[in-house]
């Protein structure tokens, strides 16, 4: 099993190598213009072990089987399709590849996006005897020894790989997964605070919602960038620049001012029955703070954003939490 799982990553490692050769070869032309296009520079490329899968559909197991690794081994890895009908036929085609490394810069999987518009446009190594999910973010072999208070947490791995070229060596990302208390704990090893980047869309704002419970249990205190007007943080620096993101940094929102000013969005505040609603609803979220002095403070801070009444919230705290315990 142990003896396994190293043939594994050894496999691995000696697929990034092929893959980011290709890159750099005559056949990886197109790719690499794509990753220019990306505005990424050779030494990010380099950093990150980026690659390109071949359009030949079993080059890859025709490469490693010449290395002498057996059927038995190869699929293991998760990178190739072993069928009756069809023979052994490689799993990533035509696309570019991101090495995933776990913690300690081992290989443990692979990404691969399409370049342009098919679908799907990322493809995941699936689930391996190296390769759990929920245990491991894109990223964190380099963020880990940033040794920075906080860590960035974003979506997809060209959020990671633009943050860290713009100088944000502390990003990391869960992929295509949802993030998990795992991946809290595993940030909680390395930082004090989350600092969540996610996607502008509905689906960041859910997922980054979704993460928050997550990063409480785990002890980390939680701040929220907004990416608006654009769509993700790769989009922002891009289009705003390294200056511009470190002042999102700096007037990041609070997690628990970016829940409530989430569930406003439920009621019309002109109206009074709503309005209530709303309050009470806010009253209701204040009791997860079990400190009295935390729970002030979140009330005093969430009646200035909200312009709230500071004393009737506070009554209505107080009750709630009478018939809470
Ligand atoms: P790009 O900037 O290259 O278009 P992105 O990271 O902005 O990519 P999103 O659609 O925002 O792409 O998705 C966020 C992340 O979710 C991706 O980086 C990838 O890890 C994962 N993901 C996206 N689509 C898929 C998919 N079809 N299958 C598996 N994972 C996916
Ligand atoms: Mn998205
Ligand atoms: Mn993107
Ligand atoms: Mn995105």
């Amino acid at each position: 099993e142990k003896d396994l799982k190293s043939k594994i990553i050894e496999i691995n490692t000696e697929a990034a190598k092929y893959y980011h050769y290709l890159l750099r070869s005559d056949r990886g032309k197109t790719a690499y213009h794509y990753l220019k296009g990306r505005e990424l520079s050779d030494e990010t490329i380099v950093k990150f072990g980026l690659g390109y899968s071949d359009k030949y559909s079993n080059n890859l197991y025709q490469y490693l089987r010449s290395k002498g690794y057996n059927d038995t081994e190869l699929k293991e890895t998760g990178l190739f399709t072993f069928d009756e009908v069809r023979g052994v036929n490689d799993k990533f085609w035509n696309r570019v590849m991101f090495p995933i490394m776990d913690a300690n810069n081992r290989v443990i999987a692979f990404g691969g996006r399409v370049m342009g518009d098919g679908k799907p446009k990322y493809l995941n190594s699936p689930e391996t005897k190296v390769f759990d999910k929920s245990r491991n973010l894109y990223g964190l072999n380099v963020a880990r020894s940033a040794r920075k208070d906080y860590m960035l947490i974003c979506e997809g791995y060209m959020d990671v790989i633009s943050l860290h070229q713009a100088g944000f060596n502390n990003a990391v990302a869960a992929l295509g997964t949802a993030f998990t208390s795992r991946h809290a704990s595993l940030i909680k090893r390395y930082a004090k605070e989350a600092v969540l980047t996610f996607d502008s869309d509905e689906a960041g704002i859910k997922a980054a919602l979704r993460a928050i419970p997550y990063l409480r249990e785990s002890g980390l205190a939680i701040k929220v960038l907004n990416m608006k007007p654009y769509k993700d943080p790769d989009e922002f620096i891009k289009n705003m620049g390294r200056e511009a993101y470190e002042e999102r940094i700096k007037t990041a929102t609070n997690f628990f001012i970016f829940q409530v000013d989430n569930e406003r969005k439920n009621y019309d505040l002109n109206d009074p029955q709503e309005k209530t609603a709303f309050q009470n609803k806010v009253a209701e979220m204040l009791l997860v703070f079990k400190d009295e002095l935390e729970r002030e403070n979140y009330i005093d801070s969430v009646c200035r954003t909200f312009n709230i009444s500071k004393d009737g919230l506070s009554r209505l705290v107080k009750k709630k939490a009478l018939n809470y315990v």
